[in-house]
């Protein structure tokens, strides 16, 4: 479904991407793992359209999408700072997707009501952002991110904001979720735990390279490296 190929990225000196190779099968959750300036945004950034690459390709479904823009590529993309419209109710923030526009005022509401009952937000469509709390609001961004129906929904700390009990319970949720839909999905997070209870598959990102790439069990078990291990805390 996704596949990059030898993808780099410089910012002057600094190197976000080096030759990152990466798939992504259809129906698959990656969770993309790394510490702080690791290249997990970038990566989605270059995926997405919103980010040049100096080397390499992304393919999307087999097609290279060297020079399709980003509304032409039909990836959803939910930012790490989630930035929900505070002048608009639940409903607009979720009809803002840019295909339903095209979509009639009671078609698009409905595809909102039933987008907010997958969230587990039912009959919100009214209730104003601002009075919503942290993790309602990640829904809300959750449901703004499928509503165009993307062939690859990717996520940049999709639950950052929250707290850990919030996290855990929504994690689950979100699995759960994205198996009845059969969503393919690449998340970043830069918390193990999460990233484990979600992933068909983990990636670890040290520096702009892949550290590693493998089961969520595999690595736990088998860390390719030292850095793998520190980072899943085995040294403390
Ligand atoms: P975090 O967990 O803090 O969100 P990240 O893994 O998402 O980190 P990126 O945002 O991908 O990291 O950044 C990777 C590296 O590229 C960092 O060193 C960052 O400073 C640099 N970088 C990212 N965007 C830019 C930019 N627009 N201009 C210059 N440097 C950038
Ligand atoms: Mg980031």
């Amino acid at each position: 479904m996704l596949r990059l190929e030898d993808v780099t990225v410089r910012f002057g000196e600094r190197t976000a991407l080096d030759a990152v190779d990466l798939q992504v099968a259809e129906h698959e959750t990656v969770c993309v793992l790394g510490p702080s300036g690791s290249g997990k945004s970038t990566l989605l950034r270059v995926v997405a359209g919103l980010q040049r690459t100096d080397t390499g390709r992304v393919l999307l479904s087999g097609r290279d999408q060297t020079g399709v823009p980003p509304h032409k590529r039909g990836v959803g993309l939910m930012f790490q700072d989630h930035q929900l419209f505070p002048q608009r109710d639940v409903a607009g923030n979720v009809a803002f997707g840019p295909r339903m526009h095209r979509t009639g005022k009671e078609e698009t509401a409905r595809q909102v009501a039933g987008l907010l009952d997958l969230v587990g937000l039912p009959g919100a469509g009214q209730r104003a952002v601002t009075q919503l709390s942290g993790g309602e609001q990640q829904r809300v961004a959750l449901a703004r991110a499928l509503a165009p129906r993307p062939r690859l929904l990717m996520l940049d700390e999709p639950l950052g904001q929250l707290d850990r009990g919030l996290r855990e319970r929504l994690v689950v949720e979100l699995r759960a979720l994205f198996h009845r839909l059969g969503t393919t999905a690449l998340a970043v997070t830069h918390d193990h735990g999460e990233a484990f209870a979600l992933a068909d598959r983990v990636v670890v990102m040290e520096e702009g390279r892949i550290a590693q790439a493998g089961s969520p069990l595999e690595v736990w078990l088998r860390p390719a490296s030292e850095f793998v291990a520190r980072f899943l805390g085995f040294d403390n």
